[in-house]
Parts: structure tokens; C-alpha cells; sequence
């Protein structure tokens, strides 16, 4: 009883913050309805006069939900979203006010915005960029104690049409995806489906700690992340705060999280406690692409405003703590149809099968050519100090298929695969030359970075703070062009379904070096990666000249996703970020030194001397107390020198102009330069009267919520 009274709550809030399809049926003349599902249903334009009515309606709805500003949602290159607000109001001549919200200003905005980076491709003569709506998403509305405001959420291009943003790629990607994924459809006879879309699931990590020690950390509130702090004495590995039960302070903070999201249509799902202490997850029921990647960030933006009212902070950078689980952003990842196939799942019936193996092929092929540029969309400041440590995956982009579908490739291609397997469903498929085997759906292993899990992929290398778009618009290109080339084959072939075997046994026999069941974290895997010929890109400066390699523009600009100006202008951004991100953290820890730890270390040394002096003023030795001191005194002349060097680097770097010689010289002289420090540093913390310690230590922040 009590469970449906919970349940009914649930269904009552759902979507009541969400111009979505009940609302528009209900607020706009019928034709209007239609035409706007058609213009939705067929990504075009809206025209003046449909925008007009639609605009009128949904100011309508927003304002009798309270609302009295209206913003343009967009995702600028920055990581963030962007909102300018304005109110609906317009003035009369009578010196009253109206509520007004035209067609165009749905439409379109006009926006300054030129701060928002933008590789190059906005000069400051023409610095107008255009924020246009985007009918596929829904809008809906932000309410807190300030207010409610109308989001729209729109693509974010310069004057001549270059994405800004990451929103424009995404979408020019589904189309590229969804025009090959049809083609190969109707090769095999299938002309119901009329749309394909991917499906993204994305389960976000982040740690949540208490604001009054967030506070005292200048390190996280600048950086997100700790540049600072010796091993505590219990991180890990007992393995007890994984899956364990909610205290109630985050517990409630949970609860408002999913009722916020669930009123503004995201359909958040799952949460948990995670590995590390202080550190949670939040995964939603998957859905579009684009508005996977939409719900992801205001998923983040809510995780923050939220926290923020339980005096607590939820920290998205993808390494706050050393010695502990980094948080990271798994992208699940499939091909659906508007007809409820699931193309990566083996069906019922084995021609399906046939089909379905040509997608999982597709897949396969599109990983191996492509995979640095899936390694560069994980790429950033943030997941370089994330990847290859703990329980994260390695910078090797490999594919985790499972046993039993790696056995049935293994077989089409004339190598052995006797193995047997004892569960799962037997899969026939239909094509005399395929083999009937047993899928194995469960996925054991969850070290793989790209790992097959029965009916979609998880991409695991997706950093917590990141936007999701970027990596499925790579994913959707990538694949688009794998299709491309099967659909090709089949259709100049005489024999169609020997033409599927070969294209199966010349994928597996090629491609079939990315496939790795076993584990990703384990030592030897790096050197049989190398002998396989697999590529190991270690940081993001040497991912983001992946960029604009000539397969990358081939790529991207053969399927209009983005030009070679676009390209080079994200290369530029990404390089440009990282280093403003590696210099923020070097002159931090600069100041952390010279004014917080120097000092307090200085205080203790005086401690010292003076109880030694004291002592030996009663004729007693004060061998220990020395000992302590020669220690501390030789700790901080080191601790005095490392961030003398480390400030000048950060000025020589700064002074540097050329983009990618910055970024190089950050991550050669500023990351080790700052481990030299951290090291001395988190060595005098666990000598140091805690009295003295000027910040919240690891077990003061991990074990405080
Ligand atoms: P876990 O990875 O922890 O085992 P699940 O397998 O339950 O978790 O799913 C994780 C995410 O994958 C969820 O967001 C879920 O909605 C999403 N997901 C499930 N099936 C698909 C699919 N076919 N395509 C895309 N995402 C999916
Ligand atoms: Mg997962």
C-alpha cells in the first residue's frame, strides 16, 4: 500500500517542470501539434508562423508555472552550461508591463558571449554567436527559491555556421549515423524502420563532502581537486563504503536530487554508494543521444545547487583524492530503432542474427581504425590525473566482447573456438556458415574501457566531469562510416549472405586485434597492447593533436559533422584549457605553501626549538626533539626551493604564446614540479602537531558527511 502511494508521488511529479509531448498536445491547436512533431520528426526548420504559436504557448504554460524569465540553454566549449536571462517582459505605452515572448526569440538569440572559447574561429570584429533552438529537446523549467525560469535548449554557431558548442556536432552526427544505420537496414529488407538513434545511458560518479572543510581547502575550491594531503591510514580497502547503506544526511540529499530531476524529465534511476569513502553514483534510464547528453548536464548542475543547500559540495572532478577511486562517466551506448529494435541485441529470429552481427561488426572495425579519437574524447586536465589508476581504465582503447561472441567471430574466421560455455540463450544465425552458439549477456569484466555488455557498449574512460557529447558524436561518426563501408560491400555483391561471412571474417581478422576479454588493469596488458600494434596516448596534449590528423578531418568532414576549422579549433580549445587548468593548479599550490603550510611548519619548528632549549635547560638530552627538528628544518628549505622553481616555471610557461608549446611545457615541468612539492609536503603532515596542520587533512574530509 505504502509502496503505490510512493509510486503515484513519483508519477505526479514526473515531467511536471517539461514542455513535453502531453503539455504541446494539450496547449496547441491541433495542426500546430502536428506540424511540430513532423519539423521534430524530420529535424528541420520551423517556420515563422508555426514558431509564433509555439512560442505563445509555451510562454503560456511557463508563466503559469511562475515563471518569469526565459533563457537560451547552451553548452559552450568551456565544460559549463551557459544561461543569459531574460524576463518576458515587454513595456506599453501606457507605461505598463506585458508578458511578450515572440517566434523569434524562440527561435533565435543574438549573443554577445565572447568570452566563451572558441579556437580561432571568432574574431572579435565578428564575435556575434547565434544560440538556435533545438526542437528535439525538450524545453522545461528551473525552479528554485529565486524563481522559475524557461530553458530552451539551443546549438550555440558562429556568424558563418562553425559549431561553438557541443550540441551542433552531436546532433550533425545522429543524422550521419541514423542516414548508414537505414541504408543497412534496408539491405537486409527492413523498410518499417524509419529512424535510428543511439542510446546513451550515462551513470555519473562524484564525491560529496561537507562544505566547511570544502571551504577551508583553497585547493578544492579552486582546482576540485586536493593538491595536497598524506595517505590516511583506512582509504579503500575494506571495501565498506561500496554499495553500503545511506547515512541520512546524504540520503536526503539524494531524495531531493531525484525528485528535482525527475520534475524536469530526467529519469534518474539508480544510486549508490561507491568505492571510495565520500564518493556516490547517479544513473538515469537511457534515452536519446542528445537528450542523454542534455539530462547529463543538468544532472551535474543540479548535483551542485543541491548539495550546496545540505552544506555539503559535490565534487565532478575526476581525481579530488589520491590514494582512492577517481570518479568517472560509464557512456552506455546502443543503436535503437523507432520501432523498438535494439540493433546490438542478438534477436529472436536468425536473420536478425545476421543483422545484428553485421552491427556488432561494424562497431568492432570502427574501434580499431578510430580509437585514438576515442581516447582524445576522453581527454582532459581532470581524467589525465584519472586514467590508469586506480580501478580506472588504462589509455589503451581495446574492446571486451565476452567469450562466447568472441568465439563466434573466431569460428567465421577459421580459428578455433571449440570452447564450450555452460549458461546463456543459444543465438542461430541463420546463415548456414554461422555458427548456433551461446551469448554469454553478462559482463564479468569491468576493467575493459569499451566493454560489449549483451546489448550495448560501455565506454568507461568518459571522465565525471565531462560532457558526454563529444565522445557519442566521435562514436556515431565512426560507426556511421564502419556501416558506410559494409553497406557498400553488400551492395555490389552477388551473393549476399557468403558476401556477410567474408565481411565478418575480414573485420575479425583486421579489426580483431582491439578485441581484449581479459584485464585492463593488469601489468602486462600495456606490452601485449604495443605488440598488438593498439595505441597508448598517455595525456591529453598528445590526444588533442588527434584532432586534426587528416583521418580525423576525412572522418568528420566526409560525414558533415565538422569541418577542418572546426576540428582545429577544438584542438586549440583543448590544448588551451588544459594548460589554463595546469597553470591554475601550480599557482595555487604556490600560494598554499608560501601562505598556509610554510608558515604553520615555521610555527612548529619554533615549538620545537623551544622545548629543546627548555629541556636542555634542565640538563636533559632532547635527542628525539633534534631529530624532529633536523627533519622538519631540511623539509622545509627543500618545500621553500621546489615552490620557488615551481613559480617560475608557471611565469615562464604563462608568458609562452604558442598554444601547443604551452600546453607541452605544463605537462613536462609543471605536473612534476608539483609532485615534487606534494610529496614533500604530505611527508611533514604526518609529523606536524595537527593543531598546527592549516588544512582539513584526508580523514577530516573523507570522513566527515
Ligand atoms: P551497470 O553498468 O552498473 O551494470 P546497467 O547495466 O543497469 O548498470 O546500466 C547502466 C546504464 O546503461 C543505465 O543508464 C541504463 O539506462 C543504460 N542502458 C541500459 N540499456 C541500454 C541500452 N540498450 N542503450 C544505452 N544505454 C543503456
Ligand atoms: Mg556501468
Amino acid at each position: 500500500m505504502e509502496d503505490s502511494i510512493r509510486d503515484c508521488k513519483l508519477c505526479d511529479i514526473f515531467g511536471t517542470h517539461v514542455f513535453d509531448d502531453r503539455v504541446m498536445q494539450e496547449r496547441l491547436p491541433e495542426e500546430t501539434y502536428r506540424e511540430l512533431k513532423k519539423v521534430i520528426d524530420e529535424g528541420r526548420m520551423l517556420d515563422a508562423k508555426l514558431a509564433e504559436v509555439v512560442a505563445n504557448a509555451m510562454k503560456d504554460w511557463a508563466v503559469a508555472m511562475g515563471a518569469t524569465h526565459y533563457t537560451h540553454w547552451f553548452q559552450p566549449l568551456n565544460g559549463c552550461t551557459a544561461e543569459k536571462y531574460e524576463s518576458f517582459m515587454s513595456t506599453t505605452s501606457g507605461g505598463g508591463a506585458i508578458m511578450e515572448f515572440s517566434g523569434k526569440m524562440l527561435i533565435k538569440g543574438e549573443s554577445d558571449a565572447s568570452s566563451f572559447p572558441s579556437g580561432g574561429l571568432r574574431c572579435t570584429f565578428e564575435a556575434r554567436g547565434y544560440t538556435m533552438w533545438d526542437p528535439t529537446s525538450p524545453a522545461f523549467l528551473k525552479e528554485d527559491k529565486s524563481g522559475v525560469t524557461l530553458c530552451i535548449p539551443t546549438a550555440f554557431c558562429s556568424y558563418n555556421g562553425d559549431s561553438l558548442d557541443e550540441k551542433t556536432p552531436l546532433l550533425r552526427a545522429a543524422r550521419a549515423l541514423e542516414k548508414e544505420a537505414l541504408r543497412l537496414l534496408r539491405l537486409f529488407g527492413d523498410h518499417q524502420v524509419r529512424h535510428v538513434r543511439a542510446a546513451v545511458g550515462a551513470e555519473q560518479e562524484y564525491f560529496l563532502i561537507d562544505l566547511e572543510t570544502y571551504q577551508k581547502r583553497e585547493d578544492l575550491k579552486l582546482c576540485g581537486r586536493t593538491l595536497f594531503g598524506a595517505r590516511p591510514p583506512k582509504c579503500q580497502e575494506l571495501d565498506d563504503h561500496y554499495y553500503a547503506s545511506l547515512n541520512e544526511r546524504v540520503s536526503l540529499f539524494m531524495k531531493e536530487i531525484d525528485e528535482e530531476l525527475w520534475s524536469m524529465g530526467v529519469s534518474a534511476k539508480t544510486k549508490h554508494n561507491e568505492a571510495a569513502p565520500c564518493q556516490h553514483e547517479l544513473a538515469p534510464i537511457f534515452t536519446v543521444d542528445n537528450i542523454s547528453a542534455d539530462q547529463n548536464q543538468l544532472m551535474m548542475e543540479t548535483l551542485h545547487r543541491v548539495a550546496l543547500r545540505h552544506r555539503l559540495v559535490c565534487l565532478l572532478h575526476e581525481k579530488p583524492f589520491a590514494y582512492v577511486n577517481g570518479s568517472g562517466k560509464h557512456n552506455n551506448w546502443s543503436l535503437m530503432t523507432d520501432n523498438g529494435q535494439n540493433l546490438l541485441e542478438p534477436g529472436d529470429n536468425p536473420y536478425d542474427n545476421a543483422k545484428f552481427l553485421m552491427f556488432l561488426c561494424a562497431v568492432i572495425r570502427a574501434i580499431d581504425l578510430y580509437a585514438p579519437l576515442l581516447r582524445t574524447a576522453a581527454s582532459s586536465a581532470g581524467n589525465d590525473q584519472r586514467l590508469g589508476g586506480y580501478e580506472a581504465p588504462p589509455s589503451i582503447v581495446s574492446i571486451c566482447l565476452g567469450d562466447s561472441m568472441l568465439s563466434v567471430l573466431k569460428r567465421l574466421a577459421g580459428e578455433s573456438g571449440e570452447e564450450e560455455y555452460q549458461s546463456g540463450a543459444v543465438v542461430d544465425f541463420g546463415i548456414p556458415s554461422l555458427p548456433q552458439l551461446q551469448v554469454d549477456a553478462t559482463d564479468r569484466n569491468r576493467t575493459s574501457p569499451f566493454a560489449f555488455t549483451g546489448s550495448k557498449f560501455e565506454f568507461r574512460m568518459l571522465g565525471s566531469s565531462m560532457s558526454v557529447s563529444w565522445v557519442n558524436a566521435t562514436l556515431n561518426t565512426m560507426v556511421a562510416e564502419s556501416l558506410d563501408w559494409i553497406s557498400e560491400r553488400l551492395e555490389n555483391c552477388r551473393d549476399f549472405d557468403g558476401e556477410i561471412v567474408k565481411i565478418i571474417k575480414e573485420i575479425y581478422l583486421k579489426h580483431g586485434k582491439v578485441i581484449y576479454n581479459g584485464n585492463s588493469y593488469a601489468p602486462e596488458w600495456p606490452a601485449e597492447a604495443a605488440k598488438r600494434g593498439l595505441p597508448c596516448i598517455s595525456d591529453t596534449v598528445s590526444a588533442a593533436k588527434i584532432l586534426t590528423h587528416q583521418r580525423a578531418i576525412d572522418l568528420f568532414s566526409r560525414y558533415h559533422v565538422c569541418r577542418e576549422s572546426e576540428l582545429r579549433a577544438r584542438e586549440e580549445v583543448m590544448l588551451e584549457r588544459y594548460s589554463k587548468h595546469l597553470l591554475i593548479e601550480a599557482n595555487t599550490m604556490v600560494r598554499m605553501v608560501n601562505r598556509e603550510i610554510y608558515p604553520a611548519v615555521m610555527r612548529y619548528a619554533t615549538e620545537l626549538a623551544q622545548s629543546i632549549t627548555a629541556v636542555r635547560a634542565h640538563q636533559y638530552t632532547a635527542k628525539s626533539q633534534e631529530q624532529r627538528l633536523e627533519f622538519i628544518s631540511r623539509k622545509l628549505d627543500e618545500l621553500d626551493s621546489a615552490v620557488i622553481e615551481l613559480g617560475q616555471i608557471a611565469e615562464r610557461i604563462a608568458a609562452l604564446q604558442e598554444m601547443e608549446q604551452r600546453a607541452i611545457q605544463c605537462r613536462d615541468q609543471i605536473l612534476p614540479a608539483m609532485n615534487k612539492i606534494r610529496a614533500i609536503a604530505d611527508a611533514l603532515e604526518v609529523i606536524v602537531d595537527k593543531k598546527i596542520w592549516p588544512i582539513p587533512t584526508y580523514e577530516e574530509i573523507l570522513y566527515n558527511v
